[in-house]
């Protein structure tokens, strides 16, 4: 009931706001596409129950604290768990607009999809496992506290070089590897060094991986809402809702979902009218923000990797 509460009165709120738009948030049960159940991956988001809530506060802001409806606000929707089921990972490289796709390393599809979606002209990530508290097993590529940082490097970027077109990286789970300190750096370290930005999925509320990325200057941002933990239209649309909420008070928001029926629906059918709502969806790399020209990337000495790898820097 309380869900149901909020929900309406964000509805109202947007509908006072943008009259006579409606929010479509409600597109109709993906029925047709949700016969069979393919896995996207062999460990499909299984901490996401663990994960960090979206603000739980029920309190709605006061319209002077929204931005008003004549100022474009921007969002970004990360796709990621992309690379193992090719059907739906190519509904998701052709829906419309400027989404970014996350593809797992070293998965059977990913390079078609990363292909495929750089043709479709969306941002390609790297979406890497790394460990997690319930110490579920990790797909290929998974980066692991077990790891020497030779180990680590090297796995990281075997990565990287199995997915064409990366320009940044998220975690796929690695709520355990998030709150650790050294594996951190490691990981910060070497995309500074292949100039690649981070966005933290924030599968830990106690996450250190954002703050390291920044205290190494490397361009980073943090996700602000999951979109579809709950796979039903009616709770994927509170999500958005909220993603909303957030841009407008904040001026732009990070979303990350999933290719599931459910959420490929949602967005076939919102994703033609944001911009009648005074929303611009960009890719992610357009919210983060640039590191002070003052601060330099700390690199750390030592590793052979980087010139190892500079030829893929290079080639890309
Ligand atoms: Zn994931």
């Amino acid at each position: 009931m309380k869900k149901f509460v909020s929900r309406s009165l964000i509805l109202l709120l947007l509908s006072v706001m943008f009259a006579p738009f409606q929010l479509a948030a409600e597109p109709a049960p993906a029925s047709t596409t949700a016969t069979t159940e393919i896995p996207l991956s062999p460990q499909l988001n299984p901490e996401l129950s663990g994960q960090e809530s979206p603000s739980s506060s029920t309190a709605l802001p006061s319209h002077s604290t929204l931005r008003p409806p004549t100022e474009i606000v921007r969002i970004a929707i990360i796709i990621d768990d992309l690379g193992y089921n090719l059907r739906r990972g190519v509904e998701v490289a052709r829906l419309p607009g400027a989404l970014t796709l996350a593809v797992l390393p070293h998965s059977p599809n990913g390079i078609a999809l990363a292909e495929l979606g750089h043709q479709q002209g969306k941002l390609i990530m790297l979406h890497t496992p790394m460990s997690n508290l319930q110490q579920l097993p990790l797909d290929a590529g998974g980066l692991t506290d077990q790891m020497t940082q030779q180990e680590f490097v090297d796995t990281l970027y075997s990565g990287l070089d199995s997915i064409p077109h990366i320009q940044g990286v998220n975690n796929h789970m690695g709520s355990y590897l998030t709150q650790l300190p050294e594996p951190m750096s490691w990981l910060m370290d070497t995309l500074a060094r292949e100039q690649l930005f981070f966005v933290d999925s924030r599968t830990s509320p106690d996450s250190i991986a954002w703050e390291t990325a920044r205290d190494l200057a490397l361009p980073t941002q943090k996700r602000d809402i999951f979109l579809d933990n709950e796979r039903t239209a009616e709770a994927i649309g509170t999500q958005f809702d909220q993603l909303l909420r957030i841009a407008k008070r904040r001026g732009n928001a990070i979303a990350i979902g999933h290719p599931y029926p459910e959420t490929v629906a949602f967005l076939t059918e919102v994703l033609p009218g944001l911009a009648e709502l005074g929303v611009e969806l960009v890719p992610v790399t357009q919210l983060i923000p640039k590191p002070a020209l003052s601060s330099k990337p700390v690199l750390l000495e030592g590793k052979n990797s980087a010139l190892q790898h500079r030829t893929r820097v290079l080639n890309k």
